[in-house]
């Protein structure tokens, strides 16, 4: 076997593991009935879409009525957006991994509540401990507020941050969510520039 089929099969593998390792995520989830309430009035779990080998997960944070009917985080307005943004720094959903921090569309869109982000966050702990990305991405307050707590989004959005949890070392950008762009026209720029910093922030990391 050449160098590049090595290294190619290589690669494979560790998606297929990495893809195992998030299904037992997945598995666990179902199987510990996290958040029954939310489970009992959802369709299904929206675990998250895209590549367990990209440098940067995005964190939004529930899924709304198209994620829950689809079982794919960000595919209705908010998602559209977000894609728009991806393109406008070269990339595609392909290139990265998108999650929530709560995996069930709460009832009505409503916010999600704190023991249902607490419920779900050692999952999410674990899914970037497998995917091992340089730079998270939180959307919005709900997901930045396990990351940064006590910080205003307002105050900070677009500065990466240095941070250390459980076992990692992380940078994290907290950005505004896009959904609060389609309803505040102000912010839509405002996140067109964050966005815009984030290939320059992946590349020094
Ligand atoms: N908003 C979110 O935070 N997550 C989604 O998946 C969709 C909309």
């Amino acid at each position: 076997m050449n160098n590049t089929n090595r290294s190619k099969k290589v690669l494979r593998s560790t998606e297929v593991s990495k893809q195992d390792d998030l299904q037992k995520i997945v598995d666990e989830i179902l199987a510990k009935n996290v958040t029954p309430e939310l489970r009992d009035g959802a369709t299904q779990l929206v675990f998250a879409d895209g590549n367990p080998n990209a440098d940067v997960v995005f964190i939004g944070e529930a899924p709304g009525k198209n994620e829950d009917q689809q079982g794919i985080p960000f595919v209705g307005a908010a998602g559209k957006f977000l894609n728009e943004m991806l393109e406008s720094i070269g990339l595609e959903r392909k290139d990265i991994y998108i999650t929530n921090i709560v995996k069930y569309r709460p009832p009505n869109n409503r916010d999600p509540l704190p023991e249902e982000k607490k419920a779900f966050w050692p999952y999410l702990v674990r899914q970037l401990d497998v995917i091992q990305p340089k730079l998270v991405v939180t959307l919005g307050r709900h997901s930045m507020e396990y990351f940064l707590p006590n910080q205003k989004i307002s105050a900070i959005h677009g500065e990466p941050k240095r941070i250390v949890f459980g076992e990692r070392k992380q940078v994290i950008m907290p950005l505004f969510h896009p959904a609060a762009a389609l309803y505040n026209g102000g912010l839509r720029q405002t996140l067109l520039d964050d966005f815009s910093r984030i290939p320059a922030i992946i590349s020094k990391i």
